[in-house]
C-alpha cells in the first residue's frame, strides 16, 4: 500500500512507541500520586513539557496538555473568549477546521457572541488586511489556522498576529497540520495560543497541546481535579505526553531536509498529474502550501469514486478532510475558494509522508490518470465503480 493520507493521521514511530512503553507498563503511576511511581510519572511529564517548550520557544508553564487538536482548539476559542472582558466578538476564517468553527458557533448559540468569518481568495489564502479590517473594539480573539488541512495552504499568521497585536487582540492559530513541516516558534509567529495534535506527527491519537501565552486569562472547559494548573482537569495521559515530546523532537531534527525533499517530490507529482490527467485542476496556492500537500479536482468524476479506484490499486488517499469523508456535501473550504459545488465534489487530496518517494509518486500519477479515465468512462460525476 502507498499511504498518501498523512493529513488524516500518521503511523506511530517506533522510537515513540518505545519511549511510551515504560509508562504503560511498569512505570504506570498517576503524576498526582505522592509515591515513587507517581513521582516517576510526574518527572516524565515535566521532562516532556520541557522538551516541547524548547520546540515552541515558550515557557513550560505555557503548555497545556489536551486530548488532541480538537480539544486544544475548543479550549483556545472558548477559554480565551469567555475569559475576556473586552466583548463578545470573534474573527476567524471560512477555511478553519470544524473544531474552530463549531466552537465559535457554540459561543454564538449559547453565549451571545458574534463571529465574523473572513473569506479567502481563489487560491485558499486569507488576506491579513481583511482580518485586521474585521477587528472591532469588542473583538476578543482572532483565530486563523497556520496551514489548511484540505488544500495545504499556509496562511500569513505572522502578519495577522502583528496587525492584531497592534489592536491588542489575542491571536490563536491551529497548527495541527503545520506541525512537523513549519517552524512553530510562537514568538516568531507572534501568536498568543497555538494548537497541536500528536497523531499528525508520529505520536498516537488522543494527545495534543495548547500553547497559551503567560498571563492570558483562560476559562477552563474541563472542570475537576485542577491538573495543568487548573486550566485542564483530568489525569494526564503520561505515555501520550512522552510520545508527543519524542515525536516533536524527531520531526524537528530533520525538518528542513525533509521539507526540501518532500517539496521536490510533491512538485514533480503535481506537474505530472497536471500534464497527464486531462482537465485536472490543482486546488490551493501553488507556492504557499505545505511540502506534503497536493490536492486536485478532476471535473467529470466524483472524488469518492476516484478514491475507491485508487484504493483498489493500492493507493490510500482522501476525497477531502477525514472528518468530511463519507459526507456527500461539497467541502466548505473549496466552496469558500469559489469552486463550483459540482467541481468541489470531484476533489481528491494526497498528503505525503517522510517516506514517500518521488519514484512512488510518478507511479501514483499514472494510477490517478487511469482511475480518472475509468470513472469518466462509466458515466462521470458521482458514479461509484462497480
Ligand atoms: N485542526 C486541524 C487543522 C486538523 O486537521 C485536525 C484533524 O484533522 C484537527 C484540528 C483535530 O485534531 P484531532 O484529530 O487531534 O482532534
Amino acid at each position: 500500500m502507498i499511504y498518501l493520507d498523512h493529513a488524516a493521521t500518521t503511523p506511530v514511530r517506533r522510537e515513540v512507541l518505545e519511549a511510551m512503553w515504560p509508562y504503560l507498563t511498569g512505570d504506570f503511576g498517576n503524576p498526582s500520586s505522592h509515591h515513587g511511581l507517581g513521582e516517576s510519572a510526574a518527572a516524565a511529564v515535566r521532562n516532556a513539557r520541557q522538551q516541547l517548550a524548547e520546540w515552541l520557544g515558550c515557557r513550560e508553564s505555557e503548555i497545556i496538555f489536551t486530548s488532541g487538536g480538537t480539544e486544544a482548539d475548543n479550549l483556545a476559542i472558548m477559554g480565551i473568549a469567555l475569559a475576556s472582558p473586552r466583548g463578545k466578538h470573534i474573527v476567524t476564517t471560512a477555511i478553519e477546521h470544524p473544531a474552530v468553527l463549531e466552537s465559535c458557533a457554540f459561543l454564538e448559540r449559547h453565549h451571545g457572541f458574534e463571529v465574523t468569518v473572513v473569506g479567502v481568495d481563489e487560491s485558499g489564502l486569507v488576506a491579513a488586511t481583511d482580518i485586521a479590517g474585521a477587528i472591532r473594539p469588542d473583538t476578543t480573539l482572532v483565530s486563523v489556522m497556520l496551514a489548511n488541512n484540505e488544500v495545504g495552504t499556509v496562511q500569513p499568521v505572522r502578519e495577522i498576529a502583528a496587525l492584531a497585536r497592534a489592536a491588542s487582540v489575542p491571536v490563536h492559530t491551529d497548527a495541527v497540520q503545520a506541525a512537523g513541516w513549519l517552524d512553530l516558534g510562537v514568538n516568531e509567529l507572534g501568536v498568543d495560543a497555538l494548537s497541536i495534535s500528536g497523531h499528525k506527527l508520529g505520536a498516537p491519537k488522543g494527545i495534543g497541546l495548547l500553547y497559551l501565552r503567560g498571563g492570558m486569562p483562560l476559562e477552563p472547559v474541563l472542570h475537576g481535579g485542577g491538573q495543568e494548573r487548573g486550566r485542564r482537569s483530568g489525569t494526564e495521559n503520561v505515555a501520550g505526553i512522552v510520545a508527543l515530546a519524542v515525536a516533536a523532537r524527531l520531526a524537528e531534527a530533520d525538518r528542513l531536509e525533509r521539507v526540501a525533499l518532500t517539496s521536490l517530490a510533491r512538485d514533480a507529482f503535481i506537474d505530472e498529474v497536471l500534464a497527464t490527467v486531462p482537465d485536472a485542476r490543482l486546488t490551493g496556492a501553488r507556492t504557499s502550501r505545505l511540502a506534503a500537500s497536493a490536492s486536485f479536482c478532476f471535473p467529470g468524476t466524483s472524488g469518492e469514486s476516484v478514491l475507491l479506484r485508487l484504493e483498489e490499486r493500492g493507493i490510500t488517499c482522501s476525497s477531502g478532510s477525514a472528518c468530511a469523508a463519507g459526507s456527500d456535501d461539497p467541502s466548505p473550504v473549496l466552496l469558500a475558494m469559489g469552486i463550483d459545488p459540482g467541481v468541489a465534489q470531484t476533489a481528491v487530496r494526497f498528503t505525503l509522508g517522510s517516506d514517500t518517494t518521488a519514484e512512488q509518486l510518478i507511479g501514483v500519477a499514472a494510477e490517478v490518470r487511469a482511475a480518472v479515465a475509468a470513472v469518466r468512462s462509466i458515466g462521470g460525476t458521482r458514479q461509484s465503480p462497480s
